[in-house]
Formats: structure tokens, sequence, C-alpha cells
């Protein structure tokens, strides 16, 4: 109770680091808080990260070469997409029909021009917890805003702490704010287009092979034939491993068959383009991420605060169009800029940038 911070940031991913790390160089009252054990949010496992390119993305990245002092982005790689079709391997030239409802979130691998990353995310990660001069506190979960008139004054962590702050930056999940706001400050209308925003659960599924099965490194999109089969996922080969994604509306994903049931297709596919790559003495590990992309289309204030709460401001990428690194570094700087610490001549990427 005895302390005050200049600046309460909730969610330590690569949003809320960010945008952390930049406040503690102005004053060391920020307090990091986050739910996890660890800080880096999805960062910490970013299997199959892409950054495809667009002069938004070099914006972001020389946003965070600046914050993590470190060289991020290297040359662009042209490497298009394949994918298996028919029996033969083709360039891949789109869904047509079989567009799946997740196209969003695989657009960055339809991409043929990405940066090769000089530093990867889980070193970004490593740099901004470095230069954060405040305070993180991991094991703290932020369970409601209390507000007192008109700002919030404090945030209840695990349920009975309360942390006062002067300013309040939320990068969580933005689904969560429907039960995080007290009801009288986030309008029906609001509340139901956030709940009724699609999010993903994406599954993955890494394969260790008994021997190199292709020197392609090109992303694989595989789409399926028959009917049933039809789960589309996307995977890369690096030496004698793979790894493959694909996506589960986070609904259904609770039920852990329809997953695996996923996953199982997945496999069928990829030793139907590559008969020998899977047999009984190949390792796969499988791991399941709930909340993966959705864009949140609300209306915050112009300098990114919650239109009823002028000292709360939200710093999740999916309230942009890109809902990815890009999307969220971007999010990051329009936050900064709005508190007077990053030139202001940011774009707001939601109303400029054509989606990826
Ligand atoms: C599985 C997965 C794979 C992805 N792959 C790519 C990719 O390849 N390329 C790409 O460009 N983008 C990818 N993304 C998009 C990615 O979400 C963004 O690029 C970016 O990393 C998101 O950063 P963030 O800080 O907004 O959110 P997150 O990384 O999700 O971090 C949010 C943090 O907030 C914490 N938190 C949430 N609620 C609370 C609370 N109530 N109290 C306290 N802490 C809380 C969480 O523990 C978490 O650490 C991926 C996302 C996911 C989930």
């Amino acid at each position: 109770m005895s302390s005050i911070y200049d600046y309460v940031v909730i969610g330590s991913g690569l949003s809320g680091l960010s945008i952390a790390s930049r406040l503690s160089q102005e004053t060391e009252k920020v307090l990091l808080l986050d739910s996890s054990e660890v800080a880096g949010g999805w960062l910490r496992k970013p299997h199959l990260a892409i950054i495809p390119e667009s002069p938004l993305a070099e914006k972001g990245l020389q946003f965070l070469e600046d914050l993590t002092g470190i060289k991020i982005q290297g040359d662009v790689i042209e490497q298009s997409p394949l994918t298996y079709d028919e029996g033969t391997f083709k360039a891949f030239m789109g869904f047509g029909e079989k567009t799946p409802d997740f196209y969003e979130e695989l657009a960055p691998y339809c991409s043929s021009r990405f940066y090769n990353l000089k530093a990867l995310p889980p070193l970004w990660i490593e740099r901004l917890l470095e230069n954060f001069k405040g305070t993180f506190s991991p094991r703290s979960i932020v369970t409601k805003f209390i507000v007192e008139n008109g700002q919030v004054q404090h945030v209840l962590v695990n349920g009975t702490k309360k942390i006062l702050g002067k300013n309040f930056i939320y990068c969580g999940d933005v689904k969560s704010l429907n039960r995080l706001l007290p009801s009288e400050f986030i309008n029906g209308k609001v509340q139901t287009k956030i709940s009724k925003t699609k999010t993903w659960t994406r599954a993955t599924l890494q394969i260790d092979h008994e021997a190199l099965v292709t020197d392609n490194p090109a992303f694989h999109i595989l789409i399926g034939t028959a009917q049933e089969e039809i789960v589309t996922c996307v995977g890369q080969f690096q030496g004698p491993h793979s790894t493959w994604i694909t996506f589960v509306p986070d609904e259904e994903a609770e039920d852990a068959e329809v997953v695996g049931q996923a996953l199982k297709r997945i496999k069928r596919q990829i030793k139907r383009a590559y008969p020998d790559s899977i047999n009984e003495n190949t390792l796969e590990k499988i791991s399941v991420q709930p909340n993966f992309g959705g864009h949140f289309d609300i209306k915050l204030s112009a300098n990114q605060s919650w239109p009823e709460l002028e000292n709360l401001w939200i710093g999740s990428g999916t309230v942009q169009k890109n809902r990815n690194i890009v999307g969220t570094l971007n999010q990051a700087q329009l936050v900064l800029a709005s508190l007077g610490f990053l030139a202001a001549d940011l774009e707001n990427e939601a109303s400029h940038e054509a989606e990826i």
C-alpha cells in the first residue's frame, strides 16, 4: 500500500516488456506484472516465428533495436511457400475454395519475402529485461481494475493485493477485459464484440526425423485432400527436424480429442508428401497454446487509452489488424508516443497498412 507507481504495466510479453523497458528510462517507479513465472509471454516459445517484409515491420524492428541495443533486422529472404497437391510439390498459389477460417493467422507464412532475423525472440526478451530498471513481479495475476473518480486507482493482484498507480498499461489478453473492468466502464456493445471475437488455440507438432527428409527450407502449406482430412497446416524442415502448426477454435480446443485429431491429420498429410519421414522411431513433441490471434476491433481513444478511463492504456497488439509481432510493436510505439516518450510520427496501422 505504501508505494504508488508512476506506471503499472500488466503483461510482460513483447508489448509490456517493450513499454516497461522504455518507461523505466524515465522513472524507476514502473511495476511490471505477469501471471507467469517468467517474462516474455508468447515469445518464450516462438515456434516458426517469422516477420514478413513491410515498411511497418522495419519501423517496429528499428524500435526494438533501439530498445535492446542489438541488431535484429537482417537481409530480406525471398522464399516462396510450397504445397503438395495431386502427388507433386508445387508453388503455393492460395487456398481457393479451401480457405481456412484461420487464414489471417496463416497469412505471414504465405508471404514470400521476410526478414532473416539476426537475433531471435528469446534474446530480445533477455535484453529488454536487462534494460528494464523497474520492478518485475511474476506470478501476479491482475484480477480486477478498481476505479475511483473516473480513473483506475488500483488493481487487485491474485484476488487480494492492492497495487496503486497513476497510470496503468494493459498488455494482457483483451478478452479478459470483460471481467477485469467494472461493468459500468465497458459498454454492452464492446463487451459483445470482445466476447464474439474468434481466437485460436495453436497446436504445434515438432518432429525429430530419423534422417534428413528434405533440405528445402521453404514453408510447406499442406491443405489435405479428402473432405474429412482438410486440416490446413504449415510446417518447415530444419535439418532432421520439422515443426508444424495448425489452429483450432479456442472453444473447441477445450476438448483434447479435437486437438489430437487435428494433429493426427497433420501427420497423415506429412506422410502423404514424404512417405518415409515418420515411423515408429521418430520422436514427437506436441504443444498447445490458447488465445492466439483474434483481432479485437474496439475503438480506443486517439491516445490509445480506454474510452471510459483516461489513465488506462491498451498495449496489446490484438487491437491492431496485424495481430502479430509487427502489430504488437506498432501498438507499443503508439502507447509510448501518447505518453510522450517517442516521436509521435507513427501511423496507426489499423487505418493505413494493408494486412499481410
Ligand atoms: C502461440 C503463438 C504463436 C505466435 N506466433 C507468431 C509468429 O510466428 N509471428 C508473429 O508475428 N506473431 C506471432 N504471434 C503473435 C504474438 O501474439 C505477438 O507477436 C506478440 O508476441 C504478442 O505480444 P503481447 O505482449 O501482446 O502478448 P503475449 O506474448 O501473449 O503476452 C501477454 C502476457 O500477459 C500476461 N497476462 C495476461 N493476462 C494477465 C493478467 N490478467 N495479469 C497478469 N498478466 C497477464 C501473460 O501471462 C503474458 O505473459 C504468436 C502468438 C501466439 C500466442
